[in-house]
């Protein structure tokens, strides 16, 4: 007999899952926005030791790792949300703010987590369209707030189109957003935007207790597989209400003793994202050379649409990309992503960056 699953079940999209799992090696892993560079390590060693004591029970309140943060962010820690990453707090808040009745915005595209929001919790999902240079429209989000809001999300570099907008954009946003509707911007990619300060969002947490940062571990950290993420919310509530919504122990015990030791070695983040921005760089040269026009990237990927083979005739996505998988190299198709006729291809180390481009060029 088939089993009776609660509405919402059909409701909730899957995730656009990468392929490449189940492939032989040697294929350029170019479509999750993971970092090429693995773990530093003294933090392999510090997740090491940590399995050890695997027979325990990770700390459920994550203190040494919430005390780092509070160190690393000038914080309270009861303000700093963790957990089984970044996702992970972002659905708690879903389900700790919205129910049926109640509306979150956001733009589209943007993250394919989002939909899942809606979906998880019943409310209805507000979707607000990018701007014509594939930027965050933040006057229309602004109108698209109504008395049913209860949450605002905003990507910030965007994924999947890699655009900023300003911090002083944002804080206007903020002041126009009332403040019982929580605001959540989503800092996923923060480290790589080299038009302003990563922790200069920090300063809206300092006036608006509606507002919460999302980061993760996941990128710029190169911890993606250990699942860990964070929240530093401008009140305590919202941390409260996360913890509250989810199982005790959300963070394991290597995760949360790989990022304490991460946070330890900000040179080399710093060094890691300087990297990246050349490789960044160097593929929308790469790109601009083969003719496309990539969106502005302030993140760890970069984004293009693949125009027209002749007027009228737009490139077939599903063909380009199964190209370049044959030729190893996996990206993220647009259609996966809310726009078809789109390609999001992570920064990767400079050898599958050139593979990525002498693959296109041929499939061209
Ligand atoms: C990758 C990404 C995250 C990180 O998710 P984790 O659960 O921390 O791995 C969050 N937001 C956006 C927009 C992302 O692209």
């Amino acid at each position: 007999m088939a089993l009776e699953f609660a509405q919402h079940v059909r409701r909730i999209p899957a995730y656009p899952a990468a392929d490449g799992y189940a492939l032989p090696e040697d294929v350029a892993m170019l479509a999750s926005n993971e970092s090429p560079f693995p773990p530093l390590p003294a933090v392999v060693e510090a997740a090491r030791r940590a399995v050890e004591t695997a027979n325990r029970y990770p700390d459920p309140t994550n203190g040494r790792l919430r005390a780092a943060l509070a160190d690393r962010y000038e914080v309270p820690a009861e303000r700093i949300a963790i957990g089984n990453g970044s996702c992970d707090v972002l659905l708690a808040a879903g389900e700790a703010l919205l129910e049926p009745g109640a509306e979150v915005v956001y733009a589209w595209p943007s993250f394919s987590v989002y939909p899942h929001l809606a979906a998880a919790t019943g409310a209805t999902a507000v979707t607000v369209a990018l701007d014509a240079a594939a930027r965050h429209d933040l006057d229309a989000i602004a109108e698209a707030v109504t008395v049913a809001t209860r949450l605002v999300v905003v990507c910030n570099p965007n994924n999947p189109t890699a655009t900023v907008v300003g911090l002083d954009a944002l804080a206007a946003l903020v002041e126009r957003v009332p403040r019982q509707v929580c605001v959540i911007v989503d800092e996923a990619y923060c480290e790589f935007n080299v038009r302003e300060d990563p922790d200069a969002s920090l300063a809206l947490l300092r006036e608006h207790p509606n507002v919460a940062l999302l980061r993760t571990f996941s990128k710029v950290y190169g911890l993606a597989g250990l699942r860990v993420g964070f929240a530093l919310c401008g009140s305590t509530e919202l941390r409260e209400a996360v913890d509250q919504v989810r199982q005790p122990f959300f963070c394991n015990v290597a995760a949360q003793a790989a990022a304490v030791e991460a946070l330890r070695h900000q040179d080399e983040v710093t060094r890691r994202v300087e990297q990246t921005i050349a490789a960044r760089l160097e593929l929308e040269e790469g790109l601009r050379h083969l003719g496309f026009d990539p969106s502005e990237s302030q993140a760890n990927f970069v984004w293009f649409e693949l125009g027209e083979d002749r007027p009228g005739e737009p490139r077939d996505e599903a063909a380009i990309v199964r190209g370049l998988a044959e030729r190893g190299v996996l990206v993220r198709a647009g259609a996966a992503l809310g726009r078809e006729g789109a390609l999001r291809v992570t920064c990767g180390s400079g050898a599958e960056n050139g593979r990525f481009l002498a693959a296109l060029g041929q499939i061209m």
